[in-house]
């Protein structure tokens, strides 16, 4: 990295990119020197800007016993919910502390800007972990009622408890780094599971900085462990694990069904949020003027790196050629660049890069794919001439067909595929949107408000939105139907795959 590039960083951030680092486990930092090296890229350059140690066999072992012992210790199962709910919240307000420091590394590992670090990444972070801070005091059973026989003048007493699932491996993605952590650790110490995480290798940068903001708040030893290794390793030993109870994972679909195998054998609980193809379905009445860019903001948001990009658009016949030339100009305007350029951060962009030079290529291939399969590229289509970081050009796709592959298949990144229907029927529009083996968000635009959610009643998917596209929040469940997934993350349902229910029954 050029010298001014490593001066533009706040110096605890220049510090922090050149430290070895190692795995959190335990409570402390374990640094072997013998260990395999990660290269970690900026995707704004292709610049190493860190190097991580790879996680051995010994690691997992030892990060899987921490989180043993964490768990079956008295620090943390047996402290008073108050006090866990303390921890939380101080790990909240760290996290705000730091958020110059974290927007950076997120700049820098991810392409991210700094303003939507600000006002999405650490907001929703920290919203994350008030919100489940505030379930910790409310975990409560209940008393039921019970129709066993009586015997004599004898009763029964039947009570359930929600007690913690144990120790919990946390696989997390690329795409979203920061906020796929929170997302999974939140829930799981609320309910006092103890975690052992490993981010993806492409941006393990923001989940060591939290370990060391974990380890700042003062959470027990062994609550919270972090392995860094490629998934096929350190990840597969994990879902394999006899010694972990539960495995969260966010990630692809092929990969999920690779964990579900492996944590097969000792029947571990699984939660899985995989792969979409959302669609966005504008009806002729929709308010284009909201609608247009909405549409582009549901692909090109993280350049199509998001798992709710909405990367199927149909759009009713009347309104079809307005809304085509209404995206064609918003996607031609837009700005292709990142916050972290290799010499500072510079700022405005709209557009960043994508995570790696694999993904350029899978992108470009799937353009390839839809060019060869007789689909109108309406604008993009290429990788951007700017500098020799991982840009693709936003791309859009007309005259799409649903047996294409690419309506078919997630790209995750730039590129999005438009189907134009005629009808207005809302038993054919649903069927429009829910031909994908996928099911994890959607949006249907009109003004007709009855039909709108006459629509959303049908269409098979975690999330609808009516004339709002991933309207997420941290009280409001998300997951999938179908290959999107196992179980919900958010909300109270976000807990549930933390806890165990027990139920008591005395003989009074
Ligand atoms: P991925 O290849 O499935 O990887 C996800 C994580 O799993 C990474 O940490 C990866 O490690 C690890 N991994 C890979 N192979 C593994 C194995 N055999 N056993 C255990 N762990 C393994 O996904 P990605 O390409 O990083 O992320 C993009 C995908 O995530 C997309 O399909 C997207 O839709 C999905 N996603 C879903 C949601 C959601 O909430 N539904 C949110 C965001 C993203 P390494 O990469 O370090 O090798
Ligand atoms: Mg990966």
């Amino acid at each position: 990295m050029p010298k001014s590039a490593i001066q533009s960083m706040l110096p605890s951030v220049a510090a922090f990119l050149k430290k070895r680092h190692g795995q959190y486990i335990a409570g402390a930092w374990q640094v072997d020197k013998k260990a395999q090296l990660i290269e970690v890229k900026s995707p704004a350059t292709g610049d190493v800007v860190a190097r991580i140690a790879h996680a051995c066999e010994d690691d997992v072992e030892a990060a899987v016993i921490a989180a043993r012992q964490g768990f079956e210790g008295n620090e943390w199962s047996k402290m008073v919910p108050n006090d866990r709910a303390a921890l939380l919240f101080k790990l909240a307000d760290t996290l705000e502390d730091k958020k110059y420091e974290l927007s950076q590394i997120e700049a820098i590992d991810c392409g991210f800007s700094m303003q939507m670090m600000n006002s999405i990444g650490i907001k929703l972070a920290a919203d994350q972990l008030r919100y489940y801070a505030g379930w910790v005091t409310k975990l409560n059973g209940e008393t039921i009622t019970n129709s066993r026989p009586r015997e004599d003048d004898h009763d029964f007493l039947t009570y359930t408890k929600k007690e913690p699932v144990g120790v919990v491996a946390q696989i997390i993605p690329w795409n979203f780094p920061l906020g796929m952590a929170i997302q999974k650790l939140a829930p799981a110490l609320a309910a006092g599971c103890t975690v052992v995480m490993k981010p993806a290798e492409e941006t393990p940068l923001s989940a060591l900085y939290l370990a060391s903001l974990i380890d700042k708040v003062g959470f027990p030893k062994g609550v919270f462990n972090l392995l860094n290794g490629y998934g096929r390793k350190t990840g597969a030993a994990l879902a394999s694990h006899r010694g972990v109870d539960k495995v969260a994972f966010t990630g692809s679909t092929d990969v999920g069904k690779e964990i579900i195998k492996a944590s097969s054998d000792s029947l571990k609980k699984v939660t899985l949020e995989l792969g979409g193809k959302s669609p966005v379905v504008i009806m002729p009445d929709a308010n284009l003027s909201s609608a247009i860019p909405a549409a582009a903001r549901a692909i090109f948001f993280l350049s199509g790196q998001n798992c709710m990009a909405g990367s199927r658009l149909f759009v009713h016949a009347d309104v079809h050629d307005e809304v085509v030339s209404g995206l064609k100009e918003i996607a031609s305007s837009l700005t292709i660049g990142s916050e972290f350029n290799g010499d500072g951060f510079a700022g405005q962009f709209d557009v960043g890069p994508l995570i790696s030079e694999r993904q350029v290529v899978r992108v470009l291939s799937y353009i390839d794919i839809g060019m060869a399969e007789g689909a109108t590229l309406l604008t993009g289509g290429k990788r951007a001439s700017i500098g020799v970081g991982y840009f693709v050009e936003p791309t859009i796709f007309t005259d799409c067909t649903p047996e294409m592959r690419i309506v078919r298949e997630e790209i995750f990144g730039p590129v999005l595929t438009v189907q134009k229907f005629n009808t207005v029927d809302v038993e054919e529009v649903a069927a429009l949107a829910n031909d994908s083996i996928y099911g994890l968000s959607a949006s249907v635009w009109t003004c007709d408000l009855a039909k709108a959610h006459r629509i959303a009643n049908r269409i098979k998917s975690g999330q609808v939105g009516i004339n709002v596209h991933a309207a997420i929040d941290t009280a409001v469940p998300f997951g999938g139907y179908k290959q999107s997934g196992w179980g919900r993350e958010f909300g109270r349902e976000g807990l549930e795959p933390y806890l165990e229910t027990k139920a008591i029954t005395a003989y009074l």
